[in-house]
């Protein structure tokens, strides 16, 4: 492709101009929504990292984090005078909080090679 403003050659999919300081539109755009979507997903808590392509965190906040958080809430609330009961609003915002500040991994490594590297260095740890 080549540059909108000063027909400089740049590769297929530039997001940026190297010779002038054209940055296509649509790319800061996306960012920030996705950003922003994925952190609004995180009301059910899981959703966002699956959204940005962490199917490994996504899957493990949705199956069992989430779950086993609400668990642990509702055991504590008769002990905390059901204060415990405003945890799952800071679970929440923190679980928000992070997806929003992921990266997004969709394109690049991909979903599948993002978890695999994943689980590869979770195993490395464990094997120590
Ligand atoms: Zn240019």
């Amino acid at each position: 492709m080549r540059c909108p403003y000063c027909q400089t050659e740049l590769p297929d999919h530039a997001t940026e101009c190297t010779h002038c300081d054209w940055v296509r539109d649509s790319t800061i755009e996306e960012l920030r929504g996705e950003n922003w979507l994925a952190a609004m997903l995180s009301f059910v808590p899981g959703l966002g990292h699956l959204y940005k392509g962490h199917l490994v965190s996504g899957i493990l906040l949705l199956c069992v984090g989430g779950p086993a958080f609400l668990l642990f809430v509702m055991l504590l609330a008769p002990k905390t005078f059901g204060l415990s009961l405003l945890l799952p609003a800071l679970f929440v915002a923190a679980t928000a909080f992070h997806a929003f500040h992921l990266p997004d991994v969709r394109v690049h490594p991909g979903p599948r090679e993002h978890a695999l590297r994943t689980l590869a260095h979770w195993g490395k740890r464990m094997h120590r």
